[in-house]
């Protein structure tokens, strides 16, 4: 038995203002939760649904706001069984108009006045046909159908979508959050991994540890080797896209690292294990540090692009490392 709720780590703020809303009949029909990927919105809305859900007969007006954990329906949300919830995802690349209209199919039975929950994961990849089907629904809801989209930047949804829905917005888990959900890892991971879990899991790792030491390899030799170009290791790491953005992902933290070596206390570090090494990039000058991490950033846009890995770190080495 579990009330999904009560095992979330962090995220309170927006927890107590959901149960507000539930206590005074007050939940807007359609919710947007909007924040990083990989900190617990999924969880918070699969938790919201097993509250909406629950089926508890001894609920007094209080208990609204919670869900007993131990009733059928609370189970059942609990094992991903509930016939009263759907969490639909992207199917490849986008949420398509066959799993809106499903849905649709779905909402149109007859419930006998019980609470539905649907949950869209990444609802920014909904296509803009499987969106305009949707809109209706969104606009006149079903008093008892609650709908939650789950996605990134607010800036990511369709105008439509967001005018008729109330966005909640999530924030990264600090160190704190990330140590309780994940205990007993190097001090150097909870601090890089930006407040999200499958971060944290992705470096520590043997692939993401190893990634990681060739990251700072490459970072190395492209300070130190005036024929960084013509060597041909490091082109074989950044070939592949998504290897080439976790490598320029950690040059960041990296870089990030040294400038603040640079300038203030060794606590504030990211890499705490690394700053041997990093401290020997301290012959390169502070103001050629903070364009070169100016430069990351663009180069990041660029690899997320169509961009030509081998080249955009080409570049940089050219217009930064070149003497
Ligand atoms: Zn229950």
């Amino acid at each position: 038995m579990a009330q999904l709720m009560s095992a979330i780590l962090g995220h309170s703020v927006q927890i107590e203002n959901l149960k507000f809303a539930i206590a005074e009949n007050k939940l807007p029909h359609a919710l947007i939760f909007s924040g990083p990927q990989s900190i617990g919105k999924k969880k918070v809305a699969t938790a919201l649904a097993q509250i909406l859900i629950c089926e508890d007969k001894n609920k007094t007006d209080k208990k609204m706001s919670e869900a007993c954990g131990v009733c059928g329906s609370c189970l059942r949300v609990e094992k991903n069984q509930s016939e009263n919830l759907k969490i639909i995802s992207p199917d490849g690349a986008a949420i398509k108009a066959d799993q809106v209209r499903d849905i649709l199919d779905y909402l149109s039975l007859s419930n006998f006045g019980k609470n539905r929950v649907i949950i869209f994961d990444q609802a920014h990849l909904m296509n803009p046909t499987a969106a305009n089907m949707l809109l209706k629904t969104l606009e006149e809801p079903n008093p008892n159908v609650y709908f939650v989209l789950i996605g990134p930047e607010i800036s990511n949804f369709m105008t439509t979508i967001k005018s008729r829905s109330q966005v909640i917005r999530f924030s990264a888990l600090t160190t704190d959050q990330l140590q309780s959900i994940k205990p007993n890892l190097p001090v150097w991971a909870y601090s890089c991994a930006r407040g999200q879990v499958t971060q944290l899991d992705q470096l520590t790792s043997d692939d993401g540890q190893k990634l990681r030491e060739e990251s700072l390899m490459i970072l190395e030799h492209f300070w130190s080797d005036g024929e960084f170009l013509t060597s041909e290791d490091w082109k074989k790491s950044v070939k592949d896209r998504e290897s080439a953005r976790q490598i320029l992902n950690m040059w960041t933290t990296m870089i990030r690292d040294v400038l603040v070596l640079k300038t203030s206390a060794q606590k504030f570090i990211m890499n705490l294990d690394q700053s041997v090494r990093l401290k020997k990039l301290f012959q390169i000058s502070t103001e050629k540090i903070s364009d070169f991490a100016t430069a990351l950033l663009q180069a990041d846009r660029d690899l997320a692009g169509n961009g030509d890995t081998v080249l955009i770190f080409e570049s940089l080495w050219v217009k930064y490392a070149r003497s």
